[in-house]
């Protein structure tokens, strides 16, 4: 299959372009100056059903909405674009509407990024002990873009804030000077874009360096739902699954993070054929899906997601919650409901299907997972415990914030059961070298989508 892309300037291209209405037409070309649009023919013809496709989540995953911008935003950008606008006028505007959308919210940049022999890693993020995340440069875009997604900067050219890094001899060393890493994840963006020639040379850096202390290799991807001829038909597709062999026949687990929103991206021929032959190297694939809501806010696509992962083979592994970032307002589900949509869903599957966790907040101290609402001595309560801490120590015990059913994130909780504070509080400030927390917490970090 011929990989075709569609993005603003071919939008009249699309074959299903007759069924778009003036209005959603206008409205796509308004909203994508800000959110970065792309899509592709398996996404146009095999995903999205243009029968229903206002409320279609395929469309509304790929399709800008006029609802994602705050109405005053889209119609200063609608007079902008119009005839007179002037050029610069409208790039400061999507600019600061993008800065206000919060493309690298705090923390991201300043306590993630590690040091080697007194330089830092653009490229490389190492926020828990046992995993480093890589952004490889030729892995920053992908076969389509996800309305929801934060990852602008490396797709829209806000420069200063891109990640990106071309030497794999660097990660190497990294790797050499901390072997409490075990986890190196491959992270973009999507970095299966790359070329197969590219991937190798990665892989083939990671691999002839002979690392004892490196168990995984992980491919976070969203190909399996955007683009599964990766695997089928592209030219190096056979290359590819190749490379998958040869790092399990080294004896390094390879990891494939899929990133799957909806069951019906699980629903074609492709997709079937691309798991089975994925598996068929020795590759496990897990899943991981945020919230959404508009796209995945019902506990019974949840359940149905979960099965069908199962049934073909894959290991359902993290829900998250929506970051505050984005169109927040558009695709963000309160925790209460998040609380609901997980459990729910979680209750009515076999325990198979339970190795999923979640419902989890990638919050700047840690991976937050939201266990439980609860009344302690009178008192409604979440519970709450960390998947991941900046401190590992910090992970598995149980703590307990005020019950608040309009929070959306951890930085709108505060301590229950009269605390002054949250446990893990006074380390984290040491450990960030700061003194005082804007809010309660500190807000959102780095979340792993795809
Ligand atoms: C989620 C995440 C990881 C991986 O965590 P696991 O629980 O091992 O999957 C690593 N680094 C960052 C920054 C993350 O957000
Ligand atoms: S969520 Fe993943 S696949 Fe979707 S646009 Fe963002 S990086 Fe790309």
């Amino acid at each position: 299959m011929k990989y075709q892309v569609y993005a603003r300037h071919n939008l009249h291209k699309i074959p299903s372009y007759g069924r778009l209405s003036r209005e959603q037409i206008h409205n796509i070309k308004i909203v994508s100056e800000v959110l970065p649009f792309k899509t592709n023919n398996y996404v146009v013809n095999e995903l999205i059903d243009w029968d229903n496709y206002q409320d279609d989540p395929m469309f509304i995953l790929n399709f800008p909405q006029k609802a994602m911008l705050k109405a005053a935003q889209f119609n200063t950008l609608a007079e902008m674009t119009g005839n007179n606008g002037s050029k610069t006028d409208l790039a400061k505007y999507v600019h600061e509407i993008r800065l206000n959308l919060n493309p690298h919210p705090a923390g991201q940049l300043e306590h993630n990024v590690p040091m080697l022999k007194g330089k830092t890693l653009t490229g490389i993020q190492h926020k828990y002990r046992e995993t480093m995340l890589f952004f490889p440069t030729q892995g920053q875009t992908c076969h389509a873009y996800c309305t929801f997604c934060f990852r602008w900067p490396q797709f829209t050219g806000l420069s200063e804030l891109k990640f990106a890094m071309k030497q794999a001899h660097l990660v190497v060393s990294y790797l050499r000077e901390n072997p409490s890493i075990s986890d190196i994840l491959f992270t973009g963006g999507d970095p299966m874009v790359m070329k197969a020639d590219v991937l190798e040379k990665y892989f083939q850096a990671i691999l002839d360096a002979d690392l004892p202390q490196l168990k995984t290799i992980r491919i976070g991807s969203k190909t399996l739902s955007f683009w599964p001829y990766r695997y089928l038909t592209d030219p190096d597709a056979g290359k590819v699954l190749d490379l998958f062999r040869k790092i399990n026949d080294r004896g390094i687990h390879l990891a494939f993070m899929a990133h799957i929103n909806h069951p019906k991206e699980l629903s074609t021929n492709a997709v079937h054929e691309a798991v089975h032959l994925i598996r068929g190297t020795g590759a496990q694939i897990r899943t991981q899906s945020p919230l959404l809501r508009h796209i995945n806010n019902d506990p019974v696509i949840w359940e149905q997601m979960w099965r069908k992962q199962v049934d073909m083979g894959m290991v359902p592994y993290y829900m998250f919650v929506a970051r505050d970032t984005g169109a927040q307002s558009y695709f963000g589900v309160t925790l209460k409901d998040a609380h609901h949509i997980f459990n729910t869903a979680y209750q009515k599957v076999s325990g198979i299907c339970r190795t999923v966790k979640g419902p989890s907040m990638s919050a700047g101290p840690g991976k937050v997972r939201i266990v439980g609402i609860t009344e302690i001595h009178n008192e409604k309560v979440f519970v709450l415990e960390f998947l991941q801490g900046r401190n590992s120590e910090w992970v598995g015990k149980p703590f307990f914030a005020k019950y608040n059913p309009a929070a959306m994130w951890l930085d709108e909780l505060t301590p229950a059961l009269g605390q002054p504070h949250f446990f893990y509080e006074p380390e984290y400030l040491k450990l960030l070298k700061i003194d005082k927390l804007p809010g309660h917490t500190l807000k959102t970090d780095d979340k792993l989508y795809a």
